[in-house]
């Protein structure tokens, strides 16, 4: 999923800058034949539109994500109380479908119709994981992610079908309890990614571990820190074990003592692999 930001910096909503503090997030869809997140982007920058702003639209010729506010920026999207907790996304729609009446769609290309919706679910579900994520947001939990649609039964919102009439238009088998499952499922992923990639913490407390080193010319000191003489060797490049942490000047992470024997060194440069 790309995120690329096209704030629409001319809207009243962005002007006032109000901040919310996120609590949940309302997933929409535009509600008219327009698959062109760019379209809506023109529209909504302007300092006269007043109706309505969001967070963000999805392309869905792309699957891009338009962020057109900062998620903490008051939005206008649910005509209710929502706008004062919840992000607003909105999903464009196929250019192969036509609104008959109301809510009511044809597609004139089912297979295209599905596809387009398809790539918006997706880059929808991974934007929500994310946000989910940065804002500590349980996908399950009550109220927390929401559709248009079920904002209006929960009286946060005004009467609005979307996203749901489009999926089922269009025939595809989406809920939006299947869409807050699959949430929550790459939502999990994202954390197990997250704490793979956290650095490992060297302490003594963590000894003995192996780091590797970010400079092969790191000096090897006689004791933990610069004010200990240079014993002429450096690390060259490899695994080193260590097997006491100290801290001493010159290396805010600390100073490592080699298993070799042939003296310390500064954690700074080092990154521990195990
Ligand atoms: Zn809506």
């Amino acid at each position: 999923m790309k995120i690329k930001k096209s704030y629409v910096k001319n809207n009243p909503c962005y002007k006032e800058g109000k901040k919310i503090q996120v609590k949940g997030l309302m997933l929409h869809s535009v509600g008219m034949a327009q698959p062109n997140a760019g379209n809506f982007i023109e529209t909504f920058n302007d300092s006269s539109y007043n109706r309505a702003c969001v967070h963000a639209f999805i392309d869905a010729n792309d699957g891009v994500v338009y962020q057109t506010l900062p998620w903490n920026y008051r939005g206008w999207h649910s005509g209710g109380s929502a706008n004062n907790t919840h992000i607003g996304v909105e999903m464009c729609e196929p250019a192969t479908i036509k609104y008959t009446s109301g809510t009511t769609i044809k597609c004139t290309d089912k297979e295209d119709a599905q596809k387009a919706v398809k790539r918006t679910y997706k880059s929808a579900v991974s934007l929500f994981a994310k946000l989910c994520l940065d804002y500590s947001l349980n996908p399950l939990g009550k109220g927390v992610i929401v559709s248009h649609h079920e904002g209006y039964s929960k009286g946060i919102a005004t009467n609005h079908a979307d996203p749901e009439h489009l999926w089922s238009g269009v025939g595809v088998d989406y809920s939006m309890s299947k869409f807050r499952k699959a949430v929550k499922k790459k939502l999990d992923a994202l954390k197990e990614e997250k704490t793979k990639n956290a650095p490992k913490s060297m302490t003594n407390k963590d000894c003995p571990f192996v780091v590797t080193v970010t400079n092969p010319e790191l000096k090897i000191r006689t004791g933990a820190g610069t004010n200990y003489e240079y014993t002429g060797e450096n690390t060259g490049d490899g695994k080193f074990t260590i097997v006491e942490v100290k801290s001493g000047q010159g290396s805010e992470a600390g100073w490592g003592r080699l298993k070799s024997g042939a003296g310390w060194i500064g954690l700074c440069y080092c990154v521990r692999v195990e």
